[in-house]
């Protein structure tokens, strides 16, 4: 692995030991990064996007940040970096405003959705689209904050987590941990 070679994450932040659902979260932010493609221009992007995320995650920065907002940004952090996540402004085939997250296309308005398979469809609301846009654009602390009800921050997190495995085509082992841990409500 090449932003994680070697180093335990207890070592790195003990605090994490003690909090169960950050640990988790913290082992698969590790994972997902050992995904890093080899030969890059910008591994310290990722690996600072980890650290910082790790460290968010001890509440050390900001106290009472919810573990599961910084996965969230984690993750779209981390496909933007890789140049895996689509423009969240327009509809990828006809500029629109988009309606929908279509793994294999993008964000698709509700017309252009007509041509595509109902199943593989996930619907995005607007306190959704404008959580994805806020992480993309904001740096720093800023980024974690934003607003949304449990319904959609829960749907918002089930298709973003998808979205990570279906990209990376793994099946991810810290992921199976995490989710058995951080029940939905
Ligand atoms: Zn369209």
């Amino acid at each position: 692995m090449m932003v994680y070679s070697g180093s335990k994450l207890i070592d790195l932040f003990p605090e994490l030991r003690l909090s169960p659902n950050e640990m988790a979260a913290g082992e698969y932010l590790c994972e997902v990064s050992t995904f890093v493609p080899e030969n890059i221009d910008n591994p310290g992007e990722y690996l600072s996007l980890l650290l910082n995320s790790l460290y968010l995650l001890t509440g050390r920065k900001v106290k009472n940040l919810d573990f599961r907002i910084i996965k969230l940004v984690f993750e779209i952090a981390f496909l933007q970096l890789s140049g895996l996540m689509p423009d969240p402004d327009s509809c990828s085939s006809c500029d629109k405003e988009p309606l929908y997250w279509h793994f294999d296309e993008g964000f698709i308005c509700e017309r252009c959705a007509l041509k595509l398979s109902p199943d593989s469809l996930h619907f995005i609301d607007k306190s959704m689209f404008a959580a994805i846009k806020h992480i993309m654009t904001a740096r720093g602390v800023k980024r974690y904050a934003f607003k949304m009800n449990e319904k959609s921050l829960n749907s918002l997190i089930d298709f973003s987590e998808e979205y990570m495995k279906y990209k990376l085509e793994a099946d991810l082992k810290s992921l199976h941990v995490y989710r058995n841990l951080v029940s939905r409500k």
